[in-house]
């Protein structure tokens, strides 16, 4: 019987689930500590690349800066303010001449504030002071005109830091679901599919044929451990199976008599009661016919052990052909003693085949000389027949063996060769 296994898994408690979380989470956490790694990079690739921009910046406009303090033109000092705060992160920008005086200012020269965090990280960049040199040519030195000095804004650098922070974090982040996805996705067909598969072929496997099991072919781990715990399971299946046909075999044999081939005495026993149960519910007949063989011990003492022993085989043969139906059993009770079991049948049924049995035997006509009742071998049968549970006084198996027995004894009293299928006669020699 196949056994029915629910082989559906909850999707939150399967494997791929409990897989897709742990990677999730493992590729997250490397992300981030990868992202603050490169962060702390970026910060300081960005310090760099400020100071680079302003100081291009301040050479860019050096000249003219210069120009505008040595022609102490507003305008142009103007002009070269506002280009620097266009171009720049600027918060503060001061130009002066060379005797100090203000020409330019802009922006706020207030202290900025901003997070502590970006204070440290790009505080101690932002002041930049440029003396202006202005070069009136012809081969004179240049000459010290002004000076100009600015303040970088944190807030707008630490601004465009933030922002890269930020797509540094969401790379990493779309980088960790990629990742897990294409682990996921590699774990479950390589391994959470297959194993399932295997999990459902031991599901149906039939506890009473599990060498018929349903191997699963899985080809692409023929040589790994998936490959090798199916051969494994397989070998044991193997193994099960081959117990389970032993058993069967022992079983079969140790229920059968080693010197006629026929049903063994045990076998009698096991069958009988399961009849004796069967007839109880079906409220049927049943039927017990004990046979002796006449005068066997003279038979054995005069034609030797072996003869008898051939004798023996010729008659459990004889006796079994004479009982053709499945549902019969003839089974060997002890030394020269037979016995069968006819489920579904009454007295006068029984009788009659005793009667063919004892014919069948004496049709054999093995000679036997020392036989007190004829030229060959006969036997002595006693017959009873009862429907368990019914008014008859039998109330268990026992008794009607007993009642068997007791009227093959009639039958050797009567004179053997004979079959005996009521008490009358026994009543009378009582
Ligand atoms: P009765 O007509 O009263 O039955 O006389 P009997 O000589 O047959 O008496 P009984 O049934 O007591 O004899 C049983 C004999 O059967 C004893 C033994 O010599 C013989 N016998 C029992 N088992 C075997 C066996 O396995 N092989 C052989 N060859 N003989 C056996
Ligand atoms: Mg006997
Ligand atoms: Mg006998």
């Amino acid at each position: 019987m196949t056994q029915m296994v629910n082989t559906d898994v909850p999707r939150w408690s399967s494997i791929t689930t409990k897989q897709a979380i742990f990677t999730f989470v493992i590729a997250l956490a490397l992300s981030i500590i990868a992202g603050l790694i490169e962060l702390a990079e970026d910060a300081r690739v960005l310090r760099e690349e400020t100071r680079e921009q302003t100081l291009r910046l301040i050479s860019l406009v050096e000249g003219s800066a210069a120009e505008a303090a040595f022609q102490l033109n507003p305008d142009l000092a103007n002009q070269v303010a506002n280009g620097l705060f266009n171009g720049g992160n600027i918060r503060y920008l001061v130009l002066k001449d060379d005797f100090g005086r203000v020409m330019v200012e802009q922006g706020t020269s207030e202290p900025e504030r901003v997070g502590a965090l970006l204070q440290r990280l790009f505080g101690d960049i932002t002041d930049y002071r440029q003396t202006l040199l202005y070069n009136p040519g012809a081969g004179a030195d240049p000459q010290q005109v002004g000076e100009i000095a600015m303040t970088l804004s944190v807030a707008s650098i630490g601004q465009s830091y933030v922002e890269r922070g930020l797509l540094i974090f969401m790379l990493g982040t779309i980088k960790a679901l990629g990742i897990a996805l294409l682990v996921v996705l590699t774990f479950h067909l390589l391994i959470t599919r297959p194993l399932l598969r295997v999990y459902n072929a031991i599901a149906a496997v039939n506890p009473r044929q599990p060498g018929d099991w349903p191997k699963p072919e899985l080809p692409v781990h023929r040589n790994d451990e998936l490959g090798r715990l199916v051969n494994g399971l397989n070998n044991l299946m193997q193994a099960f199976q081959q117990g389970l046909d032993q058993r069967d075999e022992l079983h079969q044999i140790s229920t059968i008599d080693g010197l006629t081939g026929i049903a063994n005495r045990r076998r009698f026993d096991e069958f009988v009661h399961q009849q004796w149960q069967h007839a109880l519910r079906t409220q049927e007949p049943l039927a017990i016919i004990f046979i002796d063989i006449d005068y066997f011990k003279p038979y054995n003492d005069n034609y030797g052990h072996a003869s008898g022993d051939d004798t023996l085989r010729a008659v459990g043969r004889t006796l079994a052909a004479a009982m053709p139906r499945t549902t019969d059993l003839v089974a060997r009770y002890g030394g020269e003693e037979f016995v069968c079991v006819l489920p579904h049948t009454d007295s006068e049924g029984a009788q009659a085949v005793a009667e063919k049995l004892r014919q069948g035997i004496q049709a054999l006509d093995i000679p036997h000389a020392y036989s007190g009742v004829a030229q060959q071998i006969t036997i002595s049968i006693g017959v009873a027949s009862t429907t368990p549970g019914s008014q008859s006084s039998i109330e268990d198996i026992s008794e009607l063996l007993c009642l068997a027995d007791s009227r093959l004894y009639l039958a050797k009293e009567q004179g053997r060769n004979r079959v005996v299928a009521t008490n009358h006669s026994y009543d009378h020699i009582d």
